[in-house]
């Protein structure tokens, strides 16, 4: 069953465009293709304004990337901002999101991203140490990444994000426990921390199989995750979300959507979006992006109507991200009895093996579950097929 088609959607923008690639980046971003930069403009407004969507009303809008301050403000974001404005009712509330690099944002260009009604940013920082952040081959300083803070801070946004990596090669338990009181010490409303993941293709990837990519051992890895989750815990940061951790009142509700198996709209090269049941998937180069969109009028490349199981499926996998869980008896309305009838036994099983706390109408991942989500949801999941 699908969500009201009243329901307001999020949408989300596509920047493809960065400095420099980083070699475990596996987005659809390019570097040295700035030529793009102004028939992508052009090309993405045309996608949002034909839009089938026009005229629905939007909770949030999420420029991400790519580097979103990599590009022009006035000739890139100011007309796209305008298009999805001039496209969407945009509800008086709405959250109204970008991505920066502290390579590439100053304390000018945060405050007309503010001025222009963008209220909340998601500094990608990664790190508070240069040998960290030259591993992970990014173009800021430790010193740049906490001005950056502060120069978003000074521009008054209601919330202030940033991105932390743990698990990068050669990185240690008190490395990474100094990255935390430094970014705890700083004080931004919301924190993203990820593991490291060596994705297929990346220059990560290849040196790993070369054997020139320490890869961090497992144990490692959750000792890392459960110093994140201490330590923000004891600094008031709810954690919500596998990766994801916030002061009260500042949960990304851009997130929440997808989380929640709610509908978006997506504009861009490589964008996914979610709507009526469909999924589907834009041209992922750039200029792929442009050459198809001129050519047949849409930027669309992949697209797949989902069956119920598969709904099931995404609910599921995405909603167990979400440290509250999910409501049985919402499953239940959504997608039948039966479908949740069928889960009994997965559910019974990961729970016996401690990984699943099953309630009399709520499903989440135990502390144990947590440091497993992925296998945990990957064997959830193949309980719905
Ligand atoms: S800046 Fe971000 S999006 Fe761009 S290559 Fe690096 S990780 Fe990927």
């Amino acid at each position: 069953m699908l969500p009201p088609a009243t329901d307001p959607i999020a949408v989300y923008i596509h920047v493809p465009f960065c400095a420099r690639r980083c070699p475990y980046c596996d987005f659809a971003t390019v570097a040295g293709q700035d030529h793009l930069i102004e028939r992508y403009t052009s090309t993405v407004c045309r996608e949002i304004e034909s839009s089938p969507l026009r005229g629905r009303a939007a909770s949030s809008v999420y420029f991400g990337g790519g580097t979103p301050t990599h590009v022009s403000f006035e000739s890139c974001i100011t007309p796209i901002m305008q298009a999805v404005t001039g496209t969407f009712e945009l509800l008086p509330d709405a959250e109204i999101t970008f991505e920066a690099n502290p390579a590439s944002s100053d304390a000018v260009k945060y405050r007309r991203f503010r001025n222009a009604g963008f209220n909340r940013v998601s500094i990608g920082v990664q790190s508070f140490d240069d040998r960290v952040l030259q591993t992970l081959g990014r173009l800021h300083t430790a010193d740049e990444a906490v001005a950056a803070l502060r120069s978003a801070r000074a521009a008054s946004f209601r919330s202030v994000s940033l991105d932390l990596i743990f698990g990068a090669p050669n990185q240690s338990v008190e490395q990474w426990q100094r990255d935390l009181n430094t970014a705890v010490g700083l004080a931004p409303d919301h924190i993203s921390a990820y593991s490291l993941t060596v994705e297929d293709g990346t220059p990560f990837a290849s040196m790993l199989h070369a054997g020139s990519l320490p890869a961090p051992a497992e144990e490692t890895l959750a000792a890392m995750f459960q110093l994140a989750i201490n330590t923000l815990a004891q600094a008031g940061y709810e954690h919500y979300e596998v990766s994801s951790y916030a002061l009260p009142g500042h949960r990304c509700r851009h997130n929440l959507v997808y989380w929640t198996h709610k509908e978006y709209a997506a504009f861009g090269p490589g964008a996914a979006a979610y709507t009526n049941g469909v999924r589907t998937v834009n041209e992922r180069s750039p200029a792929g992006y442009i050459d198809r969109m001129a050519r047949t009028g849409s930027a669309i490349a992949y697209s797949e109507t989902l069956t119920d199981e598969q709904q099931l499926t995404e609910a599921l996998m995405l909603g167990l991200r979400l440290l509250e869980g999910i409501r049985i008896s919402e499953l239940a309305a959504r997608f039948g009895q039966d479908c949740v009838n069928r889960l009994q036994p997965a559910m019974a099983n990961l729970s016996g093996r401690g990984l699943l706390d099953v309630g009399s109408n709520t499903v989440r991942l135990t502390r144990a579950g947590l440091m497993l989500a992925d296998t945990v949801l990957v064997d959830l999941a193949a309980a719905t097929g």
